[in-house]
């Protein structure tokens, strides 16, 4: 199989750099693992940059059934306060977003390989990278976009987590007086080791994901009732919110191994790196999604205009960086006990800190990383 472009992963950022190619006419193979989408560890938050973004790609994310975000709540121990969002923000579950991004791909003329795995990728030749699938095909293309999200590939990996972050997601349904509650808000929980989100996706449901670090699972018994048990004791505002919901899943959807605070330093000619593959900002921004999109866009401008992936590596790092560290600051400081005891007094008193750091840790669009031939619409 040889192709002019082979995208790895069909996720957001693969499904979005897919679609622009093809519309440029590009020959695009993309290849996904899962045969359908399902259900991933995400808060399911669309800052409004990602909202432009998929807008530019087709997908209307209010026909799908989002729910408009525009509030952010804080809460720590018993302590409530809430701000609004400086932009429009929407909820929606990644298996519905993720369904019509690659319904778009196909749509869009790409050649799309669901239920394939990706095992290896190599450089064979100075032009060539190999991709080989789980059934042994060889996939042939002078360009790969590796979009693999939060899984690596062998030779292709990203550091270690110090902090073994581990993520979880759960749906509830919660009484009605506690969807009144919850309205229009996206609301951060904050307890020691960790933090979560919970919102309302759609179909009147709630969407609760957290990420703690394992030593606090490991208290915890490692185990998720414990876990819960554990961020609601320390976090009652928690209890309160999730008390008599009924969980919607058999067990929570989780995953390990999150680098927070990566930037790929570089990459090889041919080989673009786009979403977690090439920045993992921490989850309580909620702009990964935004991440996922704004790489992929500048990659394939990048490609299109000759550019080589190691130059659009480097100045993607250098444009991500200042967002990044201002996430991670603000991260530990949510995971800092006076911060944590504080915070909600201070969104009360000043609800505009909320929009600065919500400005702050969001992707500059059209940062430096542009091409010097004109962007490319996508
Ligand atoms: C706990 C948590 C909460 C988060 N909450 C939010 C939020 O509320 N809002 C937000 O904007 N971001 C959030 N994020 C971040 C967001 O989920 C990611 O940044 C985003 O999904 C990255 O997109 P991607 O395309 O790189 O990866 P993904 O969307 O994960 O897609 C990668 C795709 O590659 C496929 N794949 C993997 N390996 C292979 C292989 N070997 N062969 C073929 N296919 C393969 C996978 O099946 C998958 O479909 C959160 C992250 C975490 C951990």
């Amino acid at each position: 199989m040889q192709d002019e472009v082979l995208v790895l992963g069909g996720g957001v950022a693969g499904c979005a750099a897919s679609i622009a190619l093809a519309r440029k006419g590009r020959r695009v193979t993309l290849i996904e693992r899962e045969p359908t989408p399902r259900h991933k560890v995400c808060g399911e938050f669309l800052s409004g940059e990602a909202l432009k973004d998929l807008h530019a790609l087709g997908i209307y994310v209010a026909s799908l059934g989002a729910v408009p975000i525009n509030h952010v709540r804080l809460a720590a121990a018993r302590r409530a306060a809430q701000a609004p969002l400086p932009f429009s923000a929407a909820s929606l579950t990644r298996k519905a977003l993720d369904t019509a991004l690659i319904a778009a791909a196909i749509a869009a003329g790409v050649r799309v390989e669901q239920g394939r795995s990706v095992q290896a990728l190599a450089r064979t030749a100075p032009s060539v990278w190999q991709a080989t699938l789980d059934d042994g095909t060889a996939c042939v293309a002078p360009t790969v976009f590796l979009a693999t999200g939060k899984h690596d590939l062998r030779g292709h990996g990203r550091p270690k987590d110090p902090l073994q972050w581990v993520g979880f997601k759960m749906y509830y349904r919660l009484s009605a007086a506690q969807i009144a509650d919850l309205a229009d808000a996206s609301e951060l929980t904050l307890y020691s080791g960790g933090y979560g989100g919970i919102q309302p996706v759609e179909d009147g449901i709630a969407n609760f994901c957290c990420v703690v670090q394992r030593r606090y699972f490991a208290r915890a018994g490692l185990r998720w009732e414990g876990l819960l048990a554990k961020m609601q004791q320390d976090c009652p505002h928690l209890a309160m919110r999730l008390g008599g919901a009924e969980p919607l899943l058999d067990k929570p959807i989780t995953i390990t191994h999150i680098p927070y605070g990566y930037i790929r330093p570089t990459t090889e000619d041919g080989l673009y790196c786009i979403g977690d593959q090439a920045a993992v900002i921490p989850s309580f921004t909620g702009d990964g999604i935004s991440i996922a999109l704004h790489t992929a866009r500048c990659a394939v401008a990048a490609y299109l205009a000759a550019e080589p992936a190691p130059l659009f590596q480097s100045k993607l790092r250098s444009a991500l960086r200042v967002q990044m560290r201002l996430a991670e600051f603000a991260a530990d400081g949510l995971n800092n006990s006076f911060a944590r005891a504080v915070l909600p007094f201070c969104l009360r008193v000043w609800p505009g800190v909320m929009c600065v750091t919500a400005k702050l840790t969001r992707v500059a669009q059209h940062a430096a990383v542009a091409p010097m031939q004109s962007p490319v619409e996508i």
